[in-house]
């Protein structure tokens, strides 16, 4: 039997109309013989009020009962659609990520899934055509409910279909596909055919939305092929799977920018073993995830230590720098949250040089100014003034002819 893994975002679930949309997508996948595992979000906006919910009745809600909270709006969608299928006469069911034994850890809030149950699923679909789960959740070891971290619908989803050997999952959402860069900033952005999941985890990682980060890494690992479309289109949306050799002749895939930034630098410490540990282990300690770091050279055996850390983290680590100031006898410490990163992402970069020059040249023909750089093998990452933003996303954008199709891009393409 071939198996079909569909997942279906907030906004393709929220109503009637939308879900009458939805049985079409899935009667027609039927009709091409296939059985059907549907994963649905809750409808759109009905996480958020629930975690309000909680907010107004609790200070400090207990995450195990977050999570018995949160998991109800995917219950509610499951239900309702399962009534649709069977107006319809297909033999369909509901199951919540319990029934079918989506094993987690017991992080509440932010599980991870550990196991399913395919022996259960396998049996329910020679019974029905289409199993129609809650995205999103799961239980722990002693039967809790857990959920996957926002966007998580996006991971059961992908972990259904690697499960059950699934050819491919596909992700239904309101865009229609991974595009090359921000739409809302860039009208020049052009939807990808394909990415590969390095690529696709970078942009996420970057605020790209459109998968959850751990759906990403979930299919790079177990290799399952993803493809992110429209509800409301029946164009092809974009394919994220393993690198192939075609991708290798994109230079550049994307461009990815991330506003959610702080730089922090801290003056005249000791250039010594040791100081640098006394700066980011306190900080790693706390959870805090430290992006660009760079080191100045030494002067006097005194340096400079410049960081990034998203702006919301910034805050809860302002107290921890006047300790760690104190602590290794630095001279001062400045931050600055007018920053922005802007990275240029392409697996074509592992064996192509020249791509980061010809970044740098293009933002200085406009007049930006480079604050941190780093690089990874697929990546080019750029620190600059936040009012920059949007031009060095255009210009980079134009600069290696992303509007176009690889085929037709001239300079610098092999
Ligand atoms: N409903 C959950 C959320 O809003 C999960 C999902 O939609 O993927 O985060
Ligand atoms: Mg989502």
């Amino acid at each position: 039997m071939n198996i079909v893994v569909q997942k279906f975002g907030g906004t393709s679930v929220a109503g009637l109309e939308r879900m009458k949309r939805v049985l079409e997508i899935v009667k027609r996948t039927l009709a091409e013989g296939n059985k059907v595992v549907i994963v649905l979000s809750a409808m759109s906006g009905e996480t958020n009020r629930l975690l309000g919910l909680a907010q107004e009745w609790s200070k400090t809600p207990d995450p195990a009962e977050l999570d018995v909270l949160a998991t109800t709006g995917e219950q509610v969608s499951i239900a309702l659609f399962s009534m649709l299928c069977k107006d319809a006469g297909i033999r369909a069911r509901s199951l919540l990520g319990h029934q079918i034994q989506i094993k987690t850890t017991c992080d509440f809030t932010n599980a991870r899934i550990l196991d399913i149950d395919t022996l259960t699923l396998r049996a329910l679909l020679d019974k029905y055509d289409v199993l129609v789960v809650a995205g999103f959740q799961g239980c722990d070891e002693e039967g809790r409910l857990t959920t996957l971290g926002r966007g998580g619908s996006d991971t059961s989803g992908v972990a259904l279909a690697a499960a059950l050997g699934a050819s491919t999952c596909e992700i239904y959402t309101d865009v229609e596909g991974v595009f090359t860069t921000d739409p809302n900033i860039c009208d020049q952005a052009r939807k990808l055919d394909r990415v590969s999941y390095e690529e696709m985890l970078e942009m996420a990682s970057m605020g790209a939305k459109v998968l959850q980060i751990r759906s990403v890494e979930f299919a790079k690992k177990y290799n399952v092929p993803v493809h992110v479309r429209s509800t409301f289109t029946d164009n092809p949306g974009t394919i994220v799977s393993q690198e192939d050799p075609s991708m290798e002749y994109v230079l550049v895939s994307g461009i990815a920018y991330d506003k959610d930034q702080a730089r922090v630098t801290i003056y005249d410490v000791l250039d010594q073993p040791g100081v640098a540990a006394s700066i980011f282990g306190p900080i790693a300690e706390k959870g805090i995830l430290v992006d660009m770091i760079i080191q100045n050279t030494s002067r006097d055996g005194h340096t400079d230590m410049t960081f990034t850390v998203s702006r919301k983290d910034l805050e809860k680590i302002l107290p921890l720098l006047d300790a760690i100031e104190k602590d290794i006898g630095a001279k001062d410490i400045q931050y600055d949250t007018g920053v922005c990163k802007v990275s240029v992402i392409g697996v074509g970069m592992r064996n192509h040089s020249g791509v980061a020059a010809r970044a740098f040249k293009a933002l200085s023909r406009e007049g930006i100014n480079l604050l941190m750089l780093s690089t990874s093998e697929i990546k080019i990452t750029m620190l600059i003034e936040d009012k920059y933003a949007e031009l060095a996303v255009r210009t980079l954008h134009e600069e290696f002819e992303l509007d176009k199709h690889p085929g037709e891009r001239k300079v610098g393409e092999v």
